[in-house]
């Protein structure tokens, strides 16, 4: 527990993380200033060393998942300066685009426009710092405010003051239990590290390599068809504990649990209910790949046996039993789920395309934990609080099981950026201390 430190600036608002639910909300902060006639100070803190989304995965062959109309303003705004469509109009491939006749731009396009974006914010974010905890201050034994304690690549620490926090820090690499014991391997990694790792290998300078994947998502997908596009020494294994790869479903009539609107719908079940709705629609999002990259998986498949050369091959029901690391290489033991079979494979190198969790928003506010209940959150995603809690705490990202399928992923930010942002003018409003005139403008952007 913190004591006030007397010549600490209290911000009114730290994010932590600025991905691309904290960038919406800088965005949807920026024009409530407008409408409101006063801006709140908001500061958003990212541990990376410079704007990236998912910076590591980006192969040259990654696609968005999702219409480039939810972007980060369209759905609130289709007038604002940061839609996709304005970065394409800056960026003079406007008709370029529209000549692509495609929703889906490449990631590394998409990344290109969140960074475009974010380099307009580039006075209100610190990048960086990782965020280590969030404190409480106390004052007469009520939560003041909260103190943010931060880590530089140098090793400084630093203490920041805040009268809120939006917790945004995405998705933490899921690695199965059978591989902890090889975290410092760096022939072991996981999707989320995939470009820096495959660059250390031998394959990168051309040299013949045996890689699995273990995984049956949209990474495993991906990793598949850039290790055979891009590193034609590379022999691929894609092992998985299903029996097939399946389709993603983005059929229009499923795609409306993504619509903003749902949010509601889920929010206002009881919880058995919730997980229900999620369970039912689990297949749009969750160990499905979209059918493009299925049929090109199969199709290079099917070109092997025509020609009876044999690099890769997709193994489907088989369990990682064991896995033991030496100097020739990474021995996995795996299991037939059908035969009960068990068989010992040797690679090189393993990637582990395993998914994400979604608990560093526990972490970060352990010091918290005896003043919020549980980390549930209202329907503006805003932590509930025990009595004497005069701070407050938000979270995005970290709510899927209250808010729906749609809660990881881009679909609805500009709506929950909005929500999030009247709430912390109603909340923060009660107390403001920032004089009407220090309201600043959406800036023209080119
Ligand atoms: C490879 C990949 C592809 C995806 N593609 C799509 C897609 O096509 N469509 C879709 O809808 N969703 C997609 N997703 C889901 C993804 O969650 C969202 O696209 C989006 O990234 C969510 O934004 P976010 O800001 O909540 O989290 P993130 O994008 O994960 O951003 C979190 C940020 O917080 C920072 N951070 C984390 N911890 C700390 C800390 N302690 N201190 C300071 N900074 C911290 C990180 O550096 C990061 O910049 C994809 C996910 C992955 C992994």
């Amino acid at each position: 527990m913190s004591q006030s430190h007397p010549f600490e600036k209290i911000h009114d608002l730290i994010g932590v993380g600025f991905g691309p639910s904290n960038l919406a909300l800088a965005i949807a902060l920026e024009e409530l200033a407008e409408t409101n006639g006063h801006a709140l100070d908001a500061l958003f803190i990212d541990k990376q060393s410079d704007y990236r989304w998912h910076g590591n995965t980006l192969a040259t062959q990654s696609e968005l998942q999702i219409s480039f109309l939810k972007d980060l303003v369209s759905l609130r705004n289709p007038t604002s300066p940061y839609s996709f469509v304005n970065y394409l109009h800056q960026k003079q491939r406007l008709v370029d685009f529209i000549n692509l006749g495609t929703f889906y731009p490449c990631r590394l396009e998409y990344n290109d426009y969140l960074k475009w974006a974010a380099d307009h914010f580039a006075s209100q974010a610190v990048y960086g710092e990782e965020v280590l905890r969030i404190e409480p201050v106390m004052d007469n034994g009520q939560v003041d405010h909260l103190r943010l304690i931060s880590r530089d690549a140098n090793g400084h620490e630093h203490s920041r003051g805040a009268r809120s926090v939006v917790i945004g820090s995405g998705g933490t690499p899921k690695i199965p239990e059978v591989f902890k014991a090889l975290r410092d391997d760096a022939r072991v990694f996981h999707h989320s590290r995939y470009l820096s790792s495959l660059g250390q290998l031998p394959c990168a300078q051309g040299k013949p390599m045996r890689i699995a994947i273990i995984g049956s998502g949209q990474s495993a997908a991906e990793a598949f068809i850039d290790l055979n596009d891009s590193y034609p020494s590379v022999k691929v294994e894609m092992i998985l504990r299903g029996s097939a790869l399946k389709p993603a479903d983005d059929s229009p009539f499923v795609n409306e649990v993504f619509a903003p609107d749902y949010t509601d719908l889920v929010f206002n079940q009881p919880t058995n209910e919730r997980a229900k709705l999620i369970e039912e629609y689990h297949n749009t999002n969750y160990s499905v790949v979209d059918i493009d990259l299925i049929e090109r998986i199969y199709g290079i498949l099917y070109r092997q046996k025509v020609a009876h050369q044999f690099r890769h091959a997709v193994l489907c029901r088989r369990q990682v039993e064991a896995v033991v690391s030496n100097a020739e290489g990474i021995e996995l033991t795996l299991r037939d789920l059908a035969t009960q079979q068990a068989q010992t494979h040797r690679y090189d190198a393993v990637i582990l395309a395993t998914g994400y969790e979604r608990r560093s928003h526990q972490t970060l506010l352990a010091p918290l934990a005896e003043h919020l209940q549980a980390f549930a959150v209202n329907r503006d995603y805003q932590c509930l609080t025990n009595h004497g809690f005069k701070a407050a705490v938000y979270l995005q990202g970290f709510c899927e099981a209250s808010h729906g399928l749609s809660d990881t992923l881009l679909s609805v930010l500009p709506i929950r950026a909005r929500e999030i942002g009247e709430s912390l003018y109603q909340t923060l409003g009660k107390t403001a201390t920032r004089p009407l005139n220090n309201a600043h403008t959406v800036k023209a952007i080119a």
